[in-house]
């Protein structure tokens, strides 16, 4: 199959092709900055959301799992498909405020034995999760045997270390490689490169913590059957990916917040593709 580097083509109502518009646009932080509205009213003791569902786990069993989606500081970075600035804070919160809305939500919901805890940025940048609340998560986790975080390639390193031994559960570490096609990876801004994602998932495998990986179905400046091909070509760059689901990237509003998100598990005891129920297919 032959692919363009960038569509510069343009379809009306398409909101993908509608960013081929912006094909000579100096994309950067200022850019994409200068797009977006104002935050949503957050309360720093409490999370934006949280749920349980069903999903897939690491040996292959589906079970429930919670999703705490945390109220922090903006992410560092800005991707330009990213909208979850939108229920952050300018600054960093107090101490104790990540905690006590963990210990809030996990009150609100049954029990279960695997927990995410997503916070609209990286877990290990220390003005999102500040590292002095560490060993009170650790405390909170006590119970769970999964705890999976959010964390962006080029911030993984020896905090995610220091975290992991400070918890019972297994660590798994979430990252958005998004796309290999480079050119369309630059220009969502991620500001890393396939082999920073890479380099990450090599350092924490070789570290004994599993990760799993979200990659971008059709993101913008791609057509649709080219966000199909390169959704598949990401899921190769590491061979054991594996267990893909479909999901929206925030609500999205504009047209770069358009293009849904894949989530995959890594390979472990799968010995082939095996679909969840709410596995997408590319
Ligand atoms: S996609 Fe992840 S790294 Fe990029 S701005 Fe959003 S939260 Fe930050």
């Amino acid at each position: 199959m032959s692919i363009s580097p960038i569509r510069t083509g343009s379809t009306a109502g398409n909101s993908s092709d509608f960013m081929s518009d912006y094909k000579d646009l100096q994309i950067d932080d200022q850019w994409i900055r200068k797009q977006r509205g104002t935050k949503n009213q957050v309360d720093l003791f409490r999370p934006c959301h949280f749920l349980i569902e069903k999903e897939r786990t690491l040996s292959g069993s589906i079970e429930d799992i919670i999703t705490i989606f945390l109220t922090n500081r903006e992410c560092s970075f800005s991707c330009l498909m990213c909208d979850l600035w939108k229920n952050t804070t300018d600054r960093t919160v107090p101490d104790g405020a990540i905690p006590t809305q963990i210990e809030w939500a996990l009150q609100q919901l049954p029990p279960a034995r695997h927990i995410k805890l997503y916070n609209s940025a990286s877990f290990f940048d220390p003005g999102a999760i500040p590292p002095a609340d560490y060993s009170r998560i650790a405390e909170l986790v006590k119970p769970f045997d999964t705890v999976i975080v959010e964390n962006h390639p080029l911030l993984t390193g020896e905090r995610c270390l220091q975290f992991a031994r400070m918890i019972r559960p297994q660590l798994q570490v979430a990252m958005g490689l998004e796309t290999i096609h480079s050119g369309v990876l630059h220009r969502l801004n991620k500001k890393m490169k396939p082999e920073d994602f890479r380099n990450a998932t090599h350092f924490l495998k070789e570290n004994g913590i599993s990760s799993r990986t979200f990659i971008l179905l059709r993101p913008p400046f791609l057509s649709e059957a080219e966000g199909v091909h390169w959704a598949k070509e990401s899921m190769h760059l590491n061979r054991e990916l594996i267990a893909v689901w479909s999901f929206p990237h925030g609500q999205a509003t504009e047209p770069w917040n358009c293009c849904n998100r894949l989530d995959t598990l890594p390979l472990l005891n799968f010995g082939r593709w095996r679909k969840s129920r709410n596995m997408g297919s590319v």
